[in-house]
């Protein structure tokens, strides 16, 4: 007697840190439900895309998609939305891809279980969409981690800091934390099963909010971090995204105090000037921002700072952008992550202007660009003869390197003699022998 055949998906993620932890979650729930993941669409019973709305004609990009794969729909396919651009766009991809039978947003990925009853009971039209003002967190012991190493802790989901330009409050609903009880038993089962790096996900992360706890015993953000960190077998700690309005001197103490905690800080500016940081609502000023710099330049040991920079919002002038210029100088960035504007659906800078030519926005973020690449220039020159701890992230064969980053987040290479082969996921010292504006180039020290 043959098996039943088993029930099979493919699943597709687009967009940040937080969807492809979130996808980890849901390729975890759907194996506890039976399911087998599969390679490719043409071997899957439903096919599962995870999607991003944070800029350019997102929801385009996924109409598009979906029109390529109405040709499986003979074939008895399933398809599900998920992530953003579904939350955002709701019911009304049933109507431009009836062939889609669930839609559904972050906020909502706890009810899978159930939502997936009803796809196989021949529902054609699930939707998981009304879960936005919920308290709840999407938990799961079910995350199909694949990297052994390292891996990601959701603490925080949603934001309720509505920043004029950005999508993510209205698709990912308001915001709520675990209990930290919770986020610590999740980081010391990932420790017992080899894990050494953690890195806390959350849109802002500093706005954390332990909601349970005994009387007294509810950690703050820089709390929560310290407990990780001392969790034994962790040796690195990162987190992102810190907002600079929430983001306190405590952190860096926490840093100081905790060495597993890494040097690295992510914080997003996105302007360098008070104007179009008031019109973005970012709730800081450029020095308020600089204080916080300031902290981080104060720590015991040097922190790598990185942030994300939008150029091109409505009302931005020459002299705005002069300004943030100016900002890359006066802080010196190990990385910019830059961004053209681009107007979102139900954001309050919808109803600006967008009057900037794209055009100018590009050339705009060419010079930001080209700027912040001789600011790495040098940065990274400095690390030339240090010896530097990295963990051991895989080979690169075509140039016989190996791929380690450091706890500064940089990626280091480096070359090993073939009598001493390193693991992958291990720990060793490698000296810097040569810099790059993204990368450093080393050996390692027996
Ligand atoms: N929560 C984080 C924060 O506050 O910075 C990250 C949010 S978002 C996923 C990552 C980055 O995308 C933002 O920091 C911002 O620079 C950029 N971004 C968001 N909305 C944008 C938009 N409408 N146009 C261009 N860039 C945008
Ligand atoms: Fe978007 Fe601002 Fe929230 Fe970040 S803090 S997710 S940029 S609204």
């Amino acid at each position: 007697m043959s098996a039943a055949p088993q029930k099979t998906f493919y699943l597709e993620t687009f967009g940040c840190q937080m969807n492809v932890h979130d996808s980890e979650k849901v390729i975890g729930t759907l194996v506890h439900e039976g399911y087998r993941q599969v390679q490719t669409v043409e071997e899957a019973g439903l096919v599962l895309y995870n999607t991003c709305s944070i800029r350019d004609k997102a929801e385009q990009k996924v109409f598009n998609r979906l029109s390529d794969y109405k040709k499986y729909q003979k074939q008895g396919k399933k398809f599900a939305v998920l992530g953003c651009v579904a939350q955002q766009e709701g019911e009304k991809i049933f109507d431009r891809a009836p062939y889609v039978s669930l839609v559904c947003g972050s906020a909502s990925y706890k009810n899978l279980p159930q939502m997936l009853v009803q796809i196989e009971a021949g529902n054609q039209r699930v939707t998981g969409l009304d879960d936005r003002e919920t308290e709840d967190c999407f938990e799961t012991e079910f995350t199909a981690r694949t990297n052994p190493h390292r891996g990601y802790i959701t603490i925080i989901e949603g934001c309720d800091k509505f920043c004029a330009y950005c999508v993510v409050p209205f698709t990912r609903g308001k915001e709520r934390s675990r209990t930290s009880d919770s986020v610590l038993a999740e980081a010391r089962q990932m420790a017992d099963l080899g894990c050494t790096e953690i890195q806390l996900l959350g849109q802002n992360v500093n706005s954390y909010k332990d909601p349970a706890g005994k009387p007294g015993g509810k950690k703050t953000f820089a709390e929560l971090l310290t407990a990780v960190g001392e969790v034994p077998g962790i040796r690195r700690v990162r987190f992102t995204t810190s907002h600079p309005r929430d983001f306190g001197r405590d952190i860096i103490d926490a840093i100081d105090a905790v060495p597993t905690l890494c040097d690295h800080v992510h914080l997003p500016v996105q302007s360098g000037s008070d104007r179009v940081l008031n019109a973005m609502q970012r709730l800081y000023t450029r020095e308020q921002y600089l204080e916080r710099i300031a902290w981080m330049k104060s720590a015991k040991r040097q922190i790598s700072i990185t942030s994300d920079i939008i150029v091109g919002f409505p009302g931005e002038t020459d002299e705005d952008f002069t300004e943030t210029l100016s900002l890359l100088d006066e802080v010196g960035y190990d990385a910019v992550f830059t961004f053209k504007y681009s107007p979102r659906p139900n954001t309050p800078s919808l109803a600006l202007d967008d009057a900037i030519p794209d055009q100018e926005k590009s050339s705009r973020l060419e010079v930001l660009m080209s700027h912040q690449k001789e600011i790495q220039i040098t940065r990274y020159k400095k690390y030339i003869g240090e010896t530097l701890e990295v963990m051991v992230e895989g080979k690169n064969e075509a140039r016989r390197q190996w791929i380690g980053r450091t706890s500064h987040n940089k990626t280091l290479n480096f070359t090993a003699p073939d009598t001493s082969i390193p693991q992958v996921g291990s720990y060793v010292r490698v000296r810097a022998t040569q810099s790059f504006p993204n990368s450093l180039l080393g050996e390692l020290v027996i």
